[in-house]
This record gives C-alpha cells, structure tokens and sequence, in this order.
C-alpha cells in the first residue's frame, strides 16, 4: 500500500528527537510509515495546513511557536484540545484535520507510570507560566491534585494562567513571587510533593539563571521533574537528587506524548520501550 507520512511542523525542528522515536515505532510495529521533521515559516503556516490536507499526510505533531496558531485551521478539536488551549496532534481523515493534546496527559502518564506519583496525593508547584506550564498545570488540575501554585518572573502571567485553569477546571491555583525570599513561595515549595520546572532555566544554550527554590528544596519525599531534557540531568536535578529528592527529567513527558499520538494516528498500542529506547539514544543516554 501507499506510505503514510507523519512529521512535525515547527520552528525550527531540525534537532527534534521526535523523528527518531516514531519512525524506530513505524519500523518496529512493521509499518510501511515515515515521520519527517517539516520546519515551516509562520508566513507558510496556512499553506502548510492545506499540504497536509492536499498530500495526504496521515498526522502531525504541532510544536513551538504554533501550537495555539494551528486551531484556527482545524475542522474538529477534541475536548483536550479546548481545555488545554493548545494542540500538539493532528490527525487528517480523509482531509478533515482534527486537533488533540497529548502534552498534558502524557506528563500524567509519565507522573504515574514511570515514577509511581499519584498526583492526587499532594500540593504541586509550578515554575513558569508559558506554554508547557499550562499543560502541565491543567493536567494536574485534571488529575485530582489538590493543590497547585505556580510561580513565574512576570507574575502577571501566572496569574493569569492561574485564572484560566479555575475557570475551566474548579481548582483554585495560587500565582507566586518569583522570589527566593518570598516566604509564601517558600513555605509551598517545602511542602510539595511535586516541583516541576517549565522554564528553560537549565537547558543547554539558554541563559543560566537560578530557580526561587529555598536551601534544600525538593528534598526527600519530594519529587523533582525537570521538563528540560537537554541535558538529562539538570542542575536543578542534580541539585534536588542531593537533597534526596526523586528525580525526573522531560524525557517521560516526550516519551508519552509521543505515545499518545502514535496510537491517535495508528490505532495501535505503541512499542513503548522501543520509543523509549530511540529517544535515550538522542539524548546520548
Ligand atoms: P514558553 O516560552 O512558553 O515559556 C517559557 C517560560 O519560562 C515562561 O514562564 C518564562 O517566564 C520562563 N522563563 C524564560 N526564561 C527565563 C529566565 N531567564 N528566568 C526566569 N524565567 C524564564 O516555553 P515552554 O513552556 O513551551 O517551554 C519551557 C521549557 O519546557 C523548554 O525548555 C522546553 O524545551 C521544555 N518543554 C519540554 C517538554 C517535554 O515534553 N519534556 C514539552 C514542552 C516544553 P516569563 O513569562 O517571565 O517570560
């Protein structure tokens, strides 16, 4: 039969880990399938959509800086796709392109399956208000957490992400100083049972800065998840990891996003170890 051909449209995509882990799923599953990185300009946005639809591409991921730009363009969203404002999958049926977000409920799956936490069992903190802390903050409201605050330097933002998830999901969020000397921020950060970090704080290239975590915090009992996988262990990581804290770097989330949309397009349950595999051997792990 004819190939069917999945990518990922963004900018820029060339150092993406996301091809090798589904054409390593494609081949291992013995499906005659290609995933293929597309960079698109945002002037080429629209025409893109209308490519997939015009060349019959099967599926694509949605990353950085189109995620929220792409709905517009879609015939359908699903229900993830409107409660996390965003889309990361799109799934053509016959030229009718659907939206859905994987991003959120892979960080859940990941919280649960790889690291055993329950989300529900305790108050969560936040770090950044952009895009991913979003997902990961509404997947926790989603998933029964009882507590959440989220802490970012323009604190306009975590507000108002902070207003966004109670209107759609009932849980109160508290927006907090991005201070280490904030004592409200402080005493939260001691009593979580999870710190995720959605800043590029730490990620190879960026600027280094310091997270607004007091001495010792995420400690034991704690567990500390770096959305940031370039390089796999962080400082905020290796620095928590000495605390005592469990650590978890953003590897688990991609791995599951990625799984969740492979079923989405394939219908198929994904090889997950196989993915898991192909990613570590991006990261040189
Ligand atoms: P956004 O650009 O949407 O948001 C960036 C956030 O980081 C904002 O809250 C911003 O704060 C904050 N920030 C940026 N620079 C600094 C700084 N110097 N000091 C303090 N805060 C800063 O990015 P995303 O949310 O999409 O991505 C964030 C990180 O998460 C990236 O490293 C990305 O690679 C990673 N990621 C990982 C995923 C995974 O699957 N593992 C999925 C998605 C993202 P402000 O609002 O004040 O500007």
């Amino acid at each position: 039969g004819e190939t069917a051909v999945y990518g990922l449209i963004g900018h820029p995509v060339a150092h993406s880990y996301s091809p090798a882990m589904h054409n390593a799923a494609l081949a291992a599953l013995g499906l005659n399938g290609v995933y293929v990185p597309f960079g698109v300009q945002p002037e080429n946005l629209v025409a893109a959509m209308e490519g997939l639809r015009a060349l019959g591409v099967a599926g694509v991921n949605v990353t950085i800086p189109y995620k929220e730009a792409v709905m517009p363009h879609l015939d359908e969203l699903a229900e993830t796709a409107i409660l996390y404002g965003a889309v990361n999958t799109i799934i053509n049926r016959q030229g009718r392109l659907a939206g859905y977000n994987t991003d959120g409920p892979g960080f859940i799956k990941d919280l649960r399956e790889d690291h055993g936490f329950e989300p529900s069992q305790g108050p969560a903190l936040v770090l950044g208000a952009g895009g991913s802390a979003r997902a990961v903050v509404m997947a926790l409201a989603q998933a029964g957490c009882p507590e959440v605050a989220v802490v970012n330097r323009n604190r306009a933002r975590a507000e108002e992400l902070a207003k966004s998830v109670h209107s759609k999901t009932g849980l109160q969020v508290l927006a907090l100083q991005w201070d280490p000397g904030d004592r409200l921020l402080a005493g939260f950060a001691r009593r979580a049972a999870l710190v995720v970090n959605c800043t590029p704080l730490g990620m190879s290239g960026q600027v280094r800065g310091d997270l607004p975590l007091p001495r010792g915090v995420p400690g034991s009992g704690q567990l500390a998840y770096d959305l940031v996988y370039n390089p796999p262990v962080t400082r905020f990581l290796a620095r928590s990891a000495a605390n005592g804290a469990v650590v978890a770097n953003g590897l688990g989330m991609l791995l599951h996003q990625g799984v969740l949309s492979f079923e989405a397009w394939t219908g198929l349950a994904a090889p997950v170890a196989v993915m898991r595999r192909a990613l570590y051997r991006q990261a040189g792990i």
